[in-house]
């Protein structure tokens, strides 16, 4: 019945950074730094790199932008973060994954220094998520949460359906829910009778890369549905969740776009800030 309006919440978080940015420069002549590494040409993670740049401009951050060629070694990428590592106007480093096949994803992500993994994605991050002491909340399921608290959706003691274990989506929310006293259930692809555990959701958030795979029939009156998906149908991109349909039957959901999406650009540069307030100290 209502919508949730991602593009202005992130709107007034950029703001609010971009306000606290310069307040800082005045008072260190300093100005956070992000590092953006992209490696191949893949469509999509252009149209990320892209925005995340034009983002960072818009907040006064520096922006450090990284295009390797497809064929890039794993040796090579590793000593370029090494390298950003020990640059001191790199506050955050950010690796656009998914990597090409020659590359270990994840032997590059724990090169990352911590205090530099804006995406939270280092193992070390991800153990303190997971225990109740995140410094870098990954930032989709970061933006999931602000959003809920922005429209003043309770969690505690509600129950949430995550549909979807993802590295970066699924179990960090689910963790990020847990912490704030929800009742968490996980779904994924051998759930056995998905709709019923759906429908039994307060919150129910869908990320699982399926257009229109949560119907009105799969929703409790009045939940809140957030869709995380983005799938590219006849060109238009569309999320996990028919929307029209759920619409109707939900007191908040998400658009796609326009929802999440926005959100989690917002919530990176929140984590650079972070991590450029935490090199000052
Ligand atoms: P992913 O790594 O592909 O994971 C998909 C998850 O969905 C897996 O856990 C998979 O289960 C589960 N799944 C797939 N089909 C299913 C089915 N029929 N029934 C139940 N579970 C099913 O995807 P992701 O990276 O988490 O991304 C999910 C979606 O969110 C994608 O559309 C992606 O583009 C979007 N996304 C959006 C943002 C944003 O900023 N808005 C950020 C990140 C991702 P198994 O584990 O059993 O395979």
């Amino acid at each position: 019945m209502g919508v949730i309006d991602g593009g202005k919440i992130s709107s007034q978080i950029k703001e609010n950074i971009l306000a606290e940015v310069q307040e800082l420069k005045q008072k260190t002549g300093k100005t956070p730094g992000l590092a953006v590494v992209l490696v191949g040409d893949d469509p999509a993670s252009n149209v990320y790199v892209r925005n995340k740049n034009k983002t960072c401009k818009n907040v006064g951050f520096q922006s450090f932008e990284n295009i390797l060629p497809t064929d890039t070694s794993e040796e090579k990428l590793l000593s370029l973060i090494d390298k950003l590592n020990k640059d001191n106007k790199v506050n955050g480093i950010l690796v656009q994954l998914p990597l090409p096949a020659q590359i270990n994803s994840q032997k590059v992500l724990e090169t990352i220094n911590p205090e530099k993994d804006v995406d939270g994605f280092h193992l070390e991050n991800v153990g303190r998520l997971v225990t109740g002491n995140a410094t870098f909340k990954p930032c989709t399921p970061a933006g999931i949460i602000e959003l809920l608290d922005q429209y003043k959706v309770k969690i505690e003691g509600k129950n949430a359906v995550v549909l979807g274990r993802s590295n970066i989506v699924g179990k960090p929310v689910a963790s990020l829910l847990l912490a704030r006293n929800a009742t968490v259930t996980i779904c994924h692809s051998r759930t056995k009778d998905l709709p019923t555990i759906a429908r039994s959701a307060d919150i129910l958030i869908a990320a699982i890369g399926k257009p229109h795979f949560v119907t009105s029939d799969m929703v409790k009156d009045n939940a809140v549905v957030i869709d995380v998906g983005i799938n590219r149908v006849d060109d238009k991109l569309v999320g996990d969740v028919d929307y029209e349909s759920v619409l109707k039957k939900a007191s908040l959901v998400t658009p796609v776009p326009g929802g999440v999406g926005p959100m989690t650009i917002a919530m990176l540069m929140a984590n650079t800030l972070q991590a450029f307030k935490n090199s000052l100290s």
